[in-house]
């Protein structure tokens, strides 16, 4: 079984997906985590983004491990823990110029439709549901306001530390999101069978229990 959920940034998904994948006892694939993590190694690498041969490389040499340890997912790229640095600014500030690269889609999408074959899943995205699993069994796509959305990052923000304003924050997301919703190469975009659940008024267990409700009355 796959159950797909995209949406823009900070709409909630990632809580939910991840919740949702627990009740259910199936897997939970975090699809950003692996376009973050190649944004990482490739900065680490000082790779420029248009040097195609060598983005190549670094894709064909990825070691991507996803686990849960007490209620966080832990990513692990080439055996190493990068939970915390693919959650950097600057990851998040150059993740969405790498997962325009029709290169770097083809190959995710290939890695994440071996994880998604071999186990049931929940998978979180942008294109899960219109790419990635067009024939997945339930379908969602989450929105909420802008604002709400900022506040959550704000949060988020600043329980880790990270010094940014509610207006920086507001148009970080409205970049990124413009970025990935106007992408050539599988722009964010709600699947039409897509259940659409409007997020900015509920709180985390309201979404869990809309998506576990409507996968159990269909
Ligand atoms: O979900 P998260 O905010 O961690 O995603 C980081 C970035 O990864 C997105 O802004 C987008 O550029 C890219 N992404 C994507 N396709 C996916 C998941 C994420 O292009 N399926």
């Amino acid at each position: 079984m796959i159950i797909a959920i995209d949406g823009p940034a900070a709409s909630g998904k990632s809580t939910t997906a991840r919740l949702v994948a627990k009740k259910l006892n199936i897997t939970y694939l975090d699809t950003g985590a692996m376009y973050r993590a190649l944004t990482l190694q490739l900065l680490k690498s000082n790779v420029d983004f248009d040097n195609l041969d060598k983005v190549s490389t670094i894709l064909g040499n990825l070691t991507i491990d996803m686990y849960d340890h007490k209620g966080t997912n832990i990513i692990k790229l080439n055996n190493e823990d990068i939970t915390e640095q693919i959650r950097s600014s600057n990851v998040t500030k150059n993740v969405s110029e790498v997962s325009a690269l029709l290169i770097v889609r083809k190959s995710m999408v290939v890695m994440q439709r071996e994880i998604g074959y071999k186990s049931d899943c929940v998978v979180e995205g942008r294109d899960i549901g219109t790419i990635v699993f067009p024939n997945a069994d339930f379908k969602f796509f989450m929105i909420a306001d802008i604002k709400m959305r900022a506040n959550r990052r704000l949060n988020e923000m600043n329980q880790s530390g990270t010094l940014k304003t509610f207006d920086e924050i507001v148009l970080d997301l409205e970049i990124r999101d413009d970025k990935d919703t106007n992408r050539e190469n599988s722009p964010l975009r709600k699947a039409v069978d897509a259940v659409e659940i409007d997020t900015s008024e509920l709180t985390i267990d309201e979404q869990v229990n809309k998506i576990i409700n409507h996968i159990k009355n269909n």
